[in-house]
């Protein structure tokens, strides 16, 4: 062993939910039996930007080096883990997200109580705020919408739908088209996860980067466990962490892969490697379905050099589940920014060669559009699951996802005809069977019941002592997209972790 230090908290990974979790605990927490300062350790198997494997911002000279600048289409040559887009990276997802946001709908609070959490509204009210107010989430001012979203609005509108805001997560924008989806924003204006860091650094977390954790340490204790620290590698050395506090925050995917390799999980998958059993690790999951419906106008629907917002969306209801669930969202999503030209020339509208492709390159990066379909099933229907040894999500898809996708296909065309549009898309999937799952939560899932989760609604692990699940695994499921709801997550683990563990008088 390398190294071996001691801390009161390891946290790893910092990505969405880990950075927010430790600058919250790191400022607000102290040592329950000396009052001291905690010590913590972030740990994440990426770089961090200061190392200079990613590129930085472009905005002013501090700022820059808390917004890495990451393409889309640069996923290959950036470090990344097996499962899909799942980059190594101080921040993680959290620094090459779309940044299309809600908060949570009156459905979420219940349905995360339906599972015997106290997560009501009330209850978590801080913790939304704190991210609402470090992300400056919120809706888009008017003159920042295109000419075709404000089509989009005027015609769903036109159809009895109510049309409601994206909230965009940023600062500063200068509105020069390159915000949310994945563009690397050109003013750093794009709010990550990584603003939390100074908060986490000045209170004294060590971060720990390019280092990627082998195990959380866990010994048998009666009928469950104990956590004893974690082991990483560094620089090719294997190293400890000793504590008797650590909070996995490795995403739906790497949660309950690290989980499974430390001896926790299913006892059917884990065998001979099995410490403790909990049935619910890499199960549940959740997310959603969605596809895009391409267009082409024969107008401009958005100004070149200016752009992109949020976007703006109507929610259509199953009338079938009271509780809201079963929700299809209709979004503007290639409405709001420029298409790059490059991507253009191989759409499925462009001819091939001559003039003709000249005449539609001339065209298409203020004339083509996308609408998005995406679709939450109710949490009644069938979840996935995670592969424990590879991440790879295998999620079996179901009927009912089918029928309400081909429903807001139906809807999305019936809309983009009467918007004027002058060529529609006919390459939206039959089937979603084995595909959905995008934005994933809930294979770790908190639960009054070990029976349906792993950890409870004080985000610690029902057999595990010492230790904590705080992303967005943790969260039953989401009505609408996930990110912001990780982040919540980690502002929320945060302040119940401390009231529960790092407070003067705490156990
Ligand atoms: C391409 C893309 C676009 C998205 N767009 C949107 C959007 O528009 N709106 C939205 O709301 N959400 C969006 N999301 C989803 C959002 O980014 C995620 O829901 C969110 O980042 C999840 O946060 P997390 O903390 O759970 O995990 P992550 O942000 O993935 O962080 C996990 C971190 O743990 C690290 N890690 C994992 N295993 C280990 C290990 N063994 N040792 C050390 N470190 C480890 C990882 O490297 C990573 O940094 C998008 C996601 C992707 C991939």
């Amino acid at each position: 062993m390398a190294e071996v230090k001691n801390y009161d908290l390891v946290i790893v990974g910092a990505g969405m939910a880990g950075i927010i979790a430790a600058a919250r605990i790191a400022e607000k927490g102290i040592n329950p039996r000396t009052g001291d300062r905690l010590r913590i350790a972030l740990i994440e198997a990426g770089p961090h930007i200061y190392t200079g494997k990613f590129r930085s911002g472009y905005g002013d000279p501090v700022h820059r080096r808390l917004a890495p600048q990451v393409l889309w289409e640069e996923f290959a040559n950036v470090p990344k883990w097996p499962w899909p887009f799942g980059l190594k990276v101080v921040g993680g997802c959290s620094v090459h997200w779309g940044a299309h946001c809600h908060v949570p709908f009156d459905e979420d609070y219940e349905n995360w109580c339906a599972l015997g959490n106290d997560w009501t509204r009330e209850n978590m009210k801080e913790a939304v705020e704190d991210v609402v107010e470090m992300f400056n989430l919120r809706a888009d001012p008017e003159e920042a919408y295109t000419p075709g979203e404000k089509l989009f609005r005027e015609t769903a509108q036109s159809m009895g739908y109510k049309v409601q805001p994206v909230l965009s997560p940023r600062k500063n924008c200068i509105y020069c088209g390159f915000h949310n989806e994945g563009h690397a924003c050109k003013y750093d204006a794009k709010s990550n996860s990584v603003w939390y860091l100074p908060i986490a650094l000045e209170n004294g977390v060590e971060l720990i980067h390019d280092a990627e954790v082998k195990k959380v340490i866990i010994e048998k204790a009666g009928a469950g466990g104990v956590v004893k620290g974690v082991v990483y590698q560094k620089n090719g050395e294997t190293n400890e962490a000793r504590a008797e506090n650590v909070m996995v925050a490795c995403g739906s995917w790497g949660t309950p892969v690290l989980l499974a390799k430390s001896g926790y999980g299913p006892k059917d998958e884990l065998g001979a490697a099995l410490i403790v059993e909990n049935a619910n690790v890499g199960h549940n999951l959740d997310g959603d379905t969605s596809s895009k419906v391409s267009v082409m106008f024969s107008q401009p629907i958005k100004e070149a050099g200016r752009g992109t917002n949020g976007s703006i969306c109507f929610l259509v209801h199953d009338g079938n589940y009271k509780d809201g669930t079963g929700t299809l969202r209709i979004s503007t999503a290639e409405m709001s920014y420029i298409n790059y030209p490059h991507i253009m020339a191989m759409s499925e509208f462009a001819p091939a060669f001559g003039k003709a492709h000249t005449d539609f390159m001339r065209r298409v990066t203020t004339q083509h559009g996308a609408i998005t379909v995406l679709f939450n099933r109710p949490p009644t229907h069938i979840k996935g699951r995670v592969d424990l040894k590879t991440g790879a999500h295998i999620y079996p898809g179901d009927p009912y996802i089918d029928k309400r996708m081909q429903e807001g296909k139906e809807i999305t065309i019936e809309l983009l005809k009467k918007m004027g549009a002058e060529k529609i898309s006919n390459r939206f999937p039959a089937t979603f069977k084995g595909r959905g799952g995008g934005h994933t939560n809930g294979t770790c899932r908190a639960g009054s019941d070990r029976a349906n989760s792993v950890i409870n609604q004080n985000f610690e692990s029902h057999e595990v002592k010492g230790l904590f699940v705080v992303d967005a695994s943790s969260y039953p499921r989401a009505s609408i997209n996930s990110g912001s709801f990780a982040a919540i997550m980690g502002a929320f683990g945060a302040r119940r972790i401390v009231a529960n563990h790092f407070s003067r008088g705490a156990s």
